[in-house]
């Protein structure tokens, strides 16, 4: 079996490491270089996309902002998993937003907006304090603005209304007012669906951000109770979607509630913990949903955190001796903000767990890791 990723960063290079135990060869499609290249020595060319369709039995992608040439060249081979449609939907909040809606899954109240009457009509018809996000390609906390109160809001339109018309992407640009929600926690949840409809998820993470970038992951099993919602939701939005592969989905937790935030038609950061703390990690399971194998055991086998490593390329060595801590590099030149790696820790409870935690915390520096230690406190 033969897979073509589009897209040649790290999370194409996790898929490719859990798809040599398969005997699955992997390649990546670089969107930059449009280059087909092996993710794990990403030096060597193995020709253009074309190239790239003629070698896979299956195409699929690691992200979801990727140009629709590309995903219609792709799509016509007949090799694509998930549709290209699934992909669309991930990279435009107005998919996004009609698909949650259609397929009845609770999400912040919101309005599309495109000019400078749908932003007024919003103003009037929502409540502050609000959030603005961009249609496209909006990642990480970028293209967004808060928006307090009435008094901001030229302000804040003059600066969505460049946004929207200095936007290169050849799409229409628009964006979305969404209504801010009063959060008690951020989690998420991975999910895998199989060609023939099988769904199986992961257990819900619990995660903290830093700058808008997330930088740890907990999962613990301990949001039992919430599962079954978050479960419910994936297969909605999954089985609307015809998905086949892993699918990622944010939540805000509101009490006993979970409202949908956005979805990754993709494997995700929030997932990594999967490689030590799940039966089967998240990539091997991807590839086994499509390449038509039959999916793995998402069960939790122990409680495991990540901690993301965000623009340096070194943390100390020590860490390694403390029990059940494994290291994940990407391979990637070190530049400020850029994701290099990550740092899953694992116990055999979640005791264990935050005390190796804590411990790994202590030795990172603060300047590069500036919120875990006070983040990893609270949770003891
Ligand atoms: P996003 O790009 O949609 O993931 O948003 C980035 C971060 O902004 C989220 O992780 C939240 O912390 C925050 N955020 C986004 N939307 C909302 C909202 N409607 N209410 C409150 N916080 C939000």
């Amino acid at each position: 079996m033969k897979v073509l990723v589009l897209g040649a960063g790290q999370l194409a290079r996790m898929m490719a490491l859990a798809s040599k135990p398969l005997n699955i060869e992997l390649r990546a499609y670089d969107v930059g270089s449009a280059q087909v290249v092996d993710p794990l020595s990403p030096g060597i060319s193995f020709g253009d996309l074309s190239a790239g369709i003629e070698f896979a039995n299956v195409i699929t992608a690691e992200f979801e902002h990727i140009s629709h040439q590309v995903l219609a060249q792709c799509e016509a081979s007949g090799k694509l998993l998930p549709t290209s449609q699934s992909i669309k939907t991930g990279g435009d909040r107005r998919l996004e937003k009609s698909l949650l809606e259609q397929a009845g899954v609770n999400n912040a109240t919101h309005k599309v907006v495109s000019t400078k009457t749908d932003f007024d009509d919003a103003i009037a018809t929502l409540t502050f304090p609000l959030i603005v996000k961009s249609a496209l390609a909006g990642y990480d906390g970028k293209g967004q603005w808060r928006l307090k109160a009435l008094a901001q809001t030229e302000a804040v339109w003059r600066e969505v209304d460049t946004f929207i018309k200095e936007d290169t992407s050849g799409q229409s640009q628009a964006v979305v007012v969404e209504q801010m929600v009063s959060f008690d926690r951020e989690l998420s949840m991975v999910g895998v669906r199989s060609k023939t409809g099988k769904t199986q998820s992961y257990p819900l993470t619990e995660n903290h951000h830093t700058n808008g970038v997330l930088s740890v992951s907990l999962a613990t099993n301990e949001y039992q109770s919430l599962q079954s919602q978050a479960s419910d939701a994936f297969n909605k939005i999954a089985n609307a979607l015809d998905y086949v592969g892993v699918l990622a989905i944010e939540f805000f937790q509101v009490g006993d509630a979970l409202l949908v935030n956005e979805i990754a038609p993709r494997v995700h950061n929030s997932g990594h913990w999967t490689q030590q703390g799940a039966d089967t990690c998240q990539f091997e399971n991807h590839i086994r949903s499509v390449c038509h194998l039959p999916l793995g055991s998402t069960d939790l086998i122990r409680p495991t955190a990540m901690i993301n490593v965000v623009g340096t390329d070194s943390v100390p060595d020590s860490i390694l001796s403390i029990p059940s801590v494994t290291m994940h590099w990407y391979g990637k030149t070190k530049r400020a903000g850029r994701k290099m790696g990550h740092i899953n820790v694992s116990g055999s409870d979640k005791k264990e767990l935050l005390y190796r935690l804590q411990q790994v915390a202590k030795q990172l520096p603060k300047i590069d890791f500036p919120e875990v230690s006070n983040y990893v406190n609270q949770l003891l």
